[in-house]
Protein backbone atom coordinates (compact mmCIF):
# COMPACT_ATOMS: atom_id res chain seq x y z
CA UNK A 1 0.00 0.00 0.00
CA UNK A 2 1.38 3.45 -0.85
CA UNK A 3 1.67 6.37 1.52
CA UNK A 4 -1.29 8.51 2.53
CA UNK A 5 -0.88 11.47 0.72
CA UNK A 6 -0.03 14.73 2.77
CA UNK A 7 -1.54 18.05 2.28
CA UNK A 8 -0.96 21.66 2.72
CA UNK A 9 -4.03 23.91 3.01
CA UNK A 10 -3.55 26.95 2.46
CA UNK A 11 -4.62 30.20 4.19
CA UNK A 12 -8.57 30.29 3.77
CA UNK A 13 -8.94 26.35 4.38
CA UNK A 14 -8.62 26.29 8.21
CA UNK A 15 -11.65 24.39 8.43
CA UNK A 16 -11.09 21.57 6.10
CA UNK A 17 -7.37 21.30 7.82
CA UNK A 18 -9.39 20.70 10.65
CA UNK A 19 -11.71 18.21 8.94
CA UNK A 20 -9.07 16.04 7.40
CA UNK A 21 -6.78 15.67 10.71
CA UNK A 22 -10.23 14.67 12.49
CA UNK A 23 -9.78 11.85 9.23
CA UNK A 24 -6.47 10.91 10.39
CA UNK A 25 -4.49 13.08 7.37
CA UNK A 26 -1.73 15.19 7.97
CA UNK A 27 -2.79 18.62 6.74
CA UNK A 28 -0.51 20.90 7.50
CA UNK A 29 -2.01 24.73 7.95
CA UNK A 30 -0.46 28.39 8.83
CA UNK A 31 -2.31 31.19 9.30
CA UNK A 32 -1.27 34.38 7.06
CA UNK A 33 2.09 32.13 5.47
CA UNK A 34 3.58 33.66 2.14
CA UNK A 35 2.49 31.71 -1.21
CA UNK A 36 6.37 30.91 -1.94
CA UNK A 37 6.66 29.80 1.36
CA UNK A 38 3.92 27.66 1.18
CA UNK A 39 5.31 26.29 -2.03
CA UNK A 40 8.45 25.14 -1.14
CA UNK A 41 7.17 23.67 1.96
CA UNK A 42 4.59 21.51 -0.43
CA UNK A 43 8.49 20.52 -2.57
CA UNK A 44 10.24 19.80 0.51
CA UNK A 45 8.07 18.09 2.39
CA UNK A 46 5.79 16.02 -0.38
CA UNK A 47 2.52 17.63 0.21
CA UNK A 48 -0.28 18.38 -2.12
CA UNK A 49 -0.96 21.95 -2.06
CA UNK A 50 -5.12 22.33 -1.68
CA UNK A 51 -6.16 25.82 -2.72
CA UNK A 52 -9.13 27.69 -4.03
CA UNK A 53 -6.87 30.55 -5.71
CA UNK A 54 -6.96 29.74 -9.45
CA UNK A 55 -3.45 31.51 -10.16
CA UNK A 56 -1.98 30.43 -6.89
CA UNK A 57 -2.96 26.54 -8.66
CA UNK A 58 -1.58 27.20 -11.50
CA UNK A 59 1.92 28.80 -10.48
CA UNK A 60 2.10 25.99 -8.32
CA UNK A 61 1.64 22.95 -11.10
CA UNK A 62 1.84 19.80 -10.47
CA UNK A 63 1.56 19.95 -6.18
CA UNK A 64 -1.59 22.00 -6.53
CA UNK A 65 -4.92 20.78 -6.23
CA UNK A 66 -8.01 23.21 -7.19
CA UNK A 67 -10.60 22.96 -5.17
CA UNK A 68 -14.06 22.87 -6.72
CA UNK A 69 -16.22 24.15 -3.46
CA UNK A 70 -15.93 26.24 -0.66
CA UNK A 71 -17.80 24.20 1.60
CA UNK A 72 -15.78 22.35 3.89
CA UNK A 73 -17.94 19.14 3.47
CA UNK A 74 -17.67 19.56 -0.10
CA UNK A 75 -14.09 19.51 -0.59
CA UNK A 76 -13.79 16.82 1.77
CA UNK A 77 -16.06 14.36 -0.08
CA UNK A 78 -14.10 16.21 -3.32
CA UNK A 79 -10.84 15.00 -2.25
CA UNK A 80 -11.88 11.69 -0.62
CA UNK A 81 -12.68 10.25 -3.86
CA UNK A 82 -9.67 12.17 -5.91
CA UNK A 83 -7.18 10.43 -3.32
CA UNK A 84 -9.37 7.47 -2.33
CA UNK A 85 -9.38 8.66 1.09
CA UNK A 86 -10.78 6.24 3.68
CA UNK A 87 -12.11 8.87 6.24
CA UNK A 88 -13.11 6.64 8.97
CA UNK A 89 -9.86 3.87 9.27
CA UNK A 90 -7.85 6.58 11.05
CA UNK A 91 -10.10 8.66 11.97
CA UNK A 92 -9.40 10.69 15.19
CA UNK A 93 -5.90 9.63 15.47
CA UNK A 94 -4.12 12.91 14.88
CA UNK A 95 -4.82 15.99 17.07
CA UNK A 96 -7.40 18.51 14.69
CA UNK A 97 -5.45 21.85 16.22
CA UNK A 98 -1.45 20.87 15.85
CA UNK A 99 -2.05 18.47 13.15
CA UNK A 100 -0.09 15.88 15.48
CA UNK A 101 -0.50 12.07 16.20
CA UNK A 102 -2.30 10.94 18.63
CA UNK A 103 -1.07 8.78 21.97
CA UNK A 104 -2.91 6.32 23.63
CA UNK A 105 -3.18 7.32 27.37
CA UNK A 106 -4.40 5.96 30.18
CA UNK A 107 -7.79 7.62 32.21
CA UNK A 108 -5.02 9.17 35.02
CA UNK A 109 -2.55 10.81 32.57
CA UNK A 110 -5.49 12.74 31.11
CA UNK A 111 -7.21 15.92 32.16
CA UNK A 112 -11.31 15.31 31.44
CA UNK A 113 -15.00 16.36 33.38
CA UNK A 114 -15.51 13.45 35.82
CA UNK A 115 -18.38 12.79 33.56
CA UNK A 116 -16.66 11.72 30.94
CA UNK A 117 -14.13 9.54 33.49
CA UNK A 118 -17.17 7.92 34.34
CA UNK A 119 -18.34 6.72 30.73
CA UNK A 120 -15.28 6.60 29.36
CA UNK A 121 -12.24 4.39 30.01
CA UNK A 122 -9.98 5.11 26.65
CA UNK A 123 -8.47 8.05 25.31
CA UNK A 124 -5.96 9.42 23.42
CA UNK A 125 -3.71 12.72 24.13
CA UNK A 126 -1.46 15.18 21.86
CA UNK A 127 1.67 15.44 23.00
CA UNK A 128 2.00 19.01 21.74
CA UNK A 129 -0.77 20.71 23.21
CA UNK A 130 -1.94 18.27 25.93
CA UNK A 131 -5.70 18.05 24.41
CA UNK A 132 -7.29 14.83 25.37
CA UNK A 133 -10.20 12.76 22.95
CA UNK A 134 -12.25 10.30 23.74
CA UNK A 135 -15.31 8.53 22.11
CA UNK A 136 -17.80 11.34 22.74
CA UNK A 137 -20.95 12.96 21.14
CA UNK A 138 -18.89 14.95 19.08
CA UNK A 139 -16.48 12.26 17.91
CA UNK A 140 -19.71 9.88 17.23
CA UNK A 141 -21.12 12.99 15.42
CA UNK A 142 -17.92 13.21 13.25
CA UNK A 143 -17.94 9.50 12.32
CA UNK A 144 -21.45 9.82 11.26
CA UNK A 145 -20.53 12.87 9.00
CA UNK A 146 -17.18 10.96 7.66
CA UNK A 147 -19.90 8.63 6.91
CA UNK A 148 -22.27 10.44 4.71
CA UNK A 149 -19.20 11.93 2.80
CA UNK A 150 -17.88 8.74 2.12
CA UNK A 151 -21.20 7.55 0.20
CA UNK A 152 -20.27 8.51 -2.90
ZN1 LIG B 1 -2.70 19.12 19.77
Amino acid sequence: MSAPPRFFCDDHLRRLARWLRAAGYDAAYERAIGHATMLARCREEGRVLLTLDRALAERAGAVACLLPSHDPEEQLRFLAGRYALDLLAHAFTRCPVCNEPLVEAAPGEVDVPARVRETCDRFRRCARCGRAYWEGDHVRHMRERFRGLSDV
